[in-house]
């Protein structure tokens, strides 16, 4: 039988494109979670459809482009500078992704972001709009259209509205929040009605699901069942949670390269003598990434025979760079590295190694599998795969995980890992101590019961169950007509 069709519906194709000229493009794969997680899936065709990250506002680069795509199973959504601007960098970034992370609504100057807010609110529509008629056109009847994230809120109303037969599910990838901070959001009905005209909807947690639903009874009034949300008329919108994985054996496979194992071998050179503990975060607001300096910076006081003997490299990725807040950010944590290694570095040794740079797979490889500590402390964080890929990463190692409870992640690895609040700057130097001074037995029992899991609940085991619990949830709203 032919296999079924799966449209994957997100705000990025997972492909860069580069003009080389009028009619031509240089593609890359980026292989984030979400794709390794779909090559990974036998059982469907699956198709993407996005924004290709460039603005190509003339006809022979659209055409030149949707065919240059159409090779990776990619079809654009092609979105104007206006649009990316209002709707990507303001209402999303700027206004979903900071209250879905518990960091509240922008309030400088009051008026203008009223002003501002309601144009971003009306940009993001449309983009979602332009989303749909993009599904629309490539639809077939009996696909599975699946729907992510922040940016798509409004797409599930789009395209039952245009064809209320449509299988559509639709995943959230950050943390859904409280109620109490959804109910500030101006446009906090609109977005949940939109949602809820999908036939599923996932999140990373119970708990997100848990706050989505009674988002939904306090702020619609609708009824919140064991099963979802139903609306007036008795239709049942299928709420659950569905935590994401990662492609373990990737990372496994990794440590084999040669490459990789040369540069382990270097890095445990240049690292020799010393215990090395890691962080690995995009710098942004929620990954906690001052607190965690802070709380390494109170360990090497309290435990002054360890400067010599611990090393912490945190490799900070550079992210919404253009953005004043995160401009902030990075001077405020170069200044505490500075200070930190004026304090307790040597002539020859600094106890911080911070690097505002990516590394590239094998390199990250390498660098988890040298770690002795990873170091998660986001505030807030849907589920966090590093903890994931760190772990995948230690098999011969055993090194210790110290990972925030606000992290999606931590109602998995919870039994292996050290949990921490990241705010309690105290709690996570004692957490450090704890991990560099733990037993053999110890470390090897955690890392056992993060391994398993890791190795067990992969990203192409939550593709496969979303999607299938997606027709199931449509044939049983067929029966219950
Ligand atoms: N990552 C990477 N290169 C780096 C650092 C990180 O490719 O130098 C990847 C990492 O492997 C992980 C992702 O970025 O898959 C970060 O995902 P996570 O869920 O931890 O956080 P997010 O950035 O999505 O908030």
């Amino acid at each position: 039988p032919p296999r079924q069709r799966l449209l994957v519906v997100a705000n990025r194709l997972p492909v860069s494109a580069v003009r080389r000229s009028e009619d031509s493009w240089s593609l890359e794969i980026s292989a984030g979670g979400l794709v390794s997680a779909l090559l990974g899936v036998k059982e469907f065709e699956a198709r993407w459809i996005g924004w290709a990250g460039v603005n190509v506002p003339d006809e022979i680069g659209q055409k030149s482009l949707t065919k240059a795509l159409a090779e990776k199973r990619c079809i654009p959504v092609f979105l104007d500078e206006e649009i990316v601007h209002q709707y990507y960098n303001g209402y999303c970034n700027n206004i979903l992704w900071p209250l879905f992370h518990y960091l509240g609504l922008p309030q400088e100057d009051r008026l203008a972001t009223t002003k501002s807010f309601q144009s971003q609110f009306a940009a993001y529509k449309k983009a979602n709009q332009m989303f749909a008629e993009v599904v629309n056109g490539n639809y077939e009847e009996g696909d599975v259209v699946w729907c992510h994230d922040y940016h798509l809120m409004f797409l599930p109303e789009c395209l039952k509205r245009h064809n209320s037969s449509m299988k559509v599910g639709w995943f959230l990838h950050t943390p859904f929040p409280s109620s109490e901070i959804h109910r500030t959001l101006p446009s906090r009905s609109e977005l949940l009605k939109a949602v809820l005209a999908a036939d599923l909807v996932g999140f990373h947690t119970y708990d997100y699901a848990r706050h989505f639903v009674s988002a939904c009874t306090r702020i619609l009034g609708l009824e919140g069942t064991p099963e979802g949300v139903e609306d007036d008329q008795g239709r049942l919108t299928r709420v659950a949670a569905f935590p994401i994985g990662i492609d373990s054996e990737r990372f496994v496979r990794a440590l084999e390269v040669p490459q990789v194992q040369d540069h382990i071998k270097e890095l445990k050179e240049r690292f020799a003598g010393r215990k090395v503990m890691l962080g690995v975060d995009r710098l942004d607001m929620i990954k906690g990434i001052p607190q965690k300096i802070l709380a390494f910076e109170k360990f090497l006081e309290e435990n002054p025979k360890w400067c010599e003997k611990v090393v912490l490299l945190q490799i900070a990725v550079p992210t919404r760079t253009d953005v004043q807040e995160y401009q902030k950010l990075t001077s405020q944590v170069h200044e505490i590295v500075g200070r930190i290694n004026g304090k307790f570095g040597s002539l020859t040794a600094v106890p911080i190694h911070h690097l505002d740079r990516s590394l590239d797979f094998h390199a990250l490889c390498a660098v988890y599998a040298v770690t002795d500590v990873a170091l998660v402390t986001s505030l807030r964080d849907g589920m966090n795969l590093v903890s994931y890929e760190f772990v995948a990463c230690q098999d011969a190692k055993k090194g210790v995980l110290i990972l925030s409870e606000f992290a999606g992640a931590a109602q998995s690895l919870g039994a292996g890992a050290l949990l921490v609040n990241p705010w309690n700057i105290t709690e996570v130097a004692a957490s450090i101590g704890k991990a560099l001074n733990m037993s053999d037995e110890e470390r090897e029992k955690r890392h056992r019961l993060n391994f398993a899991h890791v190795t067990t609940h992969t990203a192409q085991e939550w593709a496969e169950t979303f999607v299938s619990e997606l027709n199931d949830t449509v044939v049983e709203a067929q029966l219950r007509i």
